[in-house]
């Protein structure tokens, strides 16, 4: 079987957040599995200069051509844009980088729209995903496109809609791992994207007089997937179907959810190269060395015995940290101590930041993104926050659940999928490895932090939550036998249905 994987983030080359986790893991997963798998990147510069040139039977790179795609023409590139081959460091996966620098070689986040050119941007790597998918590379043309949010979200429109000579045209698989980006894009840009008219309608890409990405892979793929089972169920209705809930009701029966794993490799206390102290279930007295580590790293007062919860994530309204905001000052009432690693929205730094100012050595907020502090808050917290408003799988909490850092949701989503909340019933049965409550605000998860104080008081119940927690195990090689499942209901008559 043989699989394109179209994304834009892959870790270590890039990564701004899950996507890049899930480029990096499920690709080699899949390849595990026995899928011949190669991906395509765009050529940011992360990328660009991670990878190393290969000498694949295809060396030469592949020129895309001109048709009914985006208007290349007005992209004012003097050669045609290009498909190099490569080869990626770690994995050995073949790759196709979109090699293009005068749309890609830019500094900074690469969703960044500084110069209004994202629509066309991504429409050529939607377009390049496609003609792979028709047979681009006479070396190899997938059976399957596996595309991956918004920035892939016109490659299976393009597949569909374009006629080129040779096999059937590759099947499509469009996986959501997170709808509420939806690359939407002003009308004006439709008619850069080399798509009939009629297309900029209800059955098309017009999302209330935008252009929606995310729409266009929805409306055309032959399967959708996302990243939980929970949250393909939630996606179906309009609290969190961002508008789109209607067409994925119309298309509910091609709709799964498929569970992230965890690269245990890299996420594993008991050979993370980035704790000075690896421990495990059972050696979990070693876990405080790794507290009193984090303890001193973030500048709070070394205490063993206090509830050092920790935060890791983007700081945005999504991931409801300002709920654990509105509760710092009782947090730190109750004993408990604060580490946040973060960015994002400027108001809640500022707001995290005021409360580390107020509670020096109890709360300590790190703004800005650091794997390896990252790593440090998982092996020296207690709890890790994740109090998500909508999470599609969330992965912080899958980590913590590997490092005896006991999540605390709000249960939806994966958060739901993965954490079996503290009630006393899981707990006599031994089932419990965290804690989880239900409704969005700072009321519904005081009750939740407060269990977690007084589980944490029983350093023997607490403990062997911990050891449950740590056996958990959200492996990508099930998740990539889940992929392959999926991948052989598709025959490639699908693509032509
Ligand atoms: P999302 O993709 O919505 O941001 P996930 O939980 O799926 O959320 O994945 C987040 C990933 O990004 C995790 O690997 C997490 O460790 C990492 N991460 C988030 N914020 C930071 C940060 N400030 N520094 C380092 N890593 C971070």
């Amino acid at each position: 079987m043989k699989v394109l994987y179209a994304c834009t983030e892959l870790y270590p080359l890039l990564k701004t957040g899950g996507l890049g986790d899930v480029g990096g893991a499920l690709p080699p997963a899949l390849r595990d599995a026995g899928c011949d798998v190669r991906v395509l990147l765009p050529g940011f510069p992360a990328i660009r200069t991670g990878v190393s040139r290969s000498r694949l039977p295809h060396a030469s790179p592949l020129a895309l051509p001109d048709g009914e795609g985006p208007r290349l023409a007005q992209l004012g590139l003097r050669q045609p844009p290009a498909l190099q081959p490569a080869i990626l460091p770690g994995s050995g996966l073949a790759a196709y980088v979109l090699d293009v620098r005068t749309l890609f070689d830019r500094p900074g986040n690469p969703y960044e729209d500084a110069q209004g050119d994202n629509a066309i941007r991504f429409a050529l790597l939607g377009w390049a995903a496609a003609c792979l998918g028709h047979g681009l590379d006479p070396h190899w043309q997938p059976q399957v496109l596996h595309c991956h949010d918004w920035h892939t979200g016109l490659a299976p429109l393009y597949l569909r809609q374009t006629a080129m000579p040779g096999p059937p045209p590759a099947s499509t698989v469009f996986t959501v791992h997170n709808l509420a980006y939806q690359g939407l894009f002003p009308r004006s840009s439709f008619g850069q994207l080399g798509l009939p008219d009629y297309l900029f309608g209800i059955d098309g890409v017009e999302f209330w007089g935008q252009v929606s990405f995310m729409k266009a892979g929805l409306q055309s793929a032959d399967r959708i997937t996302t990243v939980s089972p929970t949250y393909a169920r939630e996606i179906l209705g309009p609290e969190q179907g961002c508008g789109l809930d209607g067409l994925l009701r119309e298309r509910s029966a091609i709709v799964s959810g498929i569970l992230n794993g965890v690269d245990y490799q890299l996420w594993n206390p008991s050979h993370d190269a980035m704790l000075a102290h690896p421990y495990d279930c059972d050696s979990l007295q070693d876990k405080a060395l790794a507290k009193a580590g984090l303890q001193r790293r973030m500048g709070l007062e070394e205490r063993p015995q206090a509830l050092l919860c920790g935060v890791v994530s983007r700081l945005t309204e999504q991931k409801g940290l300002h709920l654990v905001e509105a509760l710092a000052d009782e947090l730190v009432g109750l004993g408990g101590q604060l580490a946040v690693l973060g960015n994002g929205d400027g108001p809640l730094e500022q707001a995290f930041l005021r409360a580390a100012a107020r509670h020096p050595g109890r709360i300590a907020v790190e703004v800005g993104y650091d794997e390896a502090l990252a790593h440090g808050i998982m092996g020296g917290a207690d709890v890790i926050m994740v109090p998500s408003r909508f999470e599609p799988c969330g992965l912080t909490q899958m980590y913590g659940l590997r490092y005896g850092a006991l999540p605390l949701v709000h249960r939806v989503g994966g958060l739901a999928d993965t954490v079996v909340d503290a009630t006393a019933e899981n707990l006599r049965a031994g089932r419990a490895t965290g804690f989880a409550f239900d409704g969005f605000d700072a009321q519904a998860l005081r009750p939740a932090l407060r269990r977690a104080f007084e589980l944490h008081a029983h350093p023997d119940a607490w403990a062997a939550v911990q050891r449950t927690a740590m056996r958990q195990r959200f492996g990508w090689a099930e998740a990539a036998g889940r992929y392959m499942a999926l991948f052989r209901s598709l025959g490639p008559q699908a693509a032509a249905a």
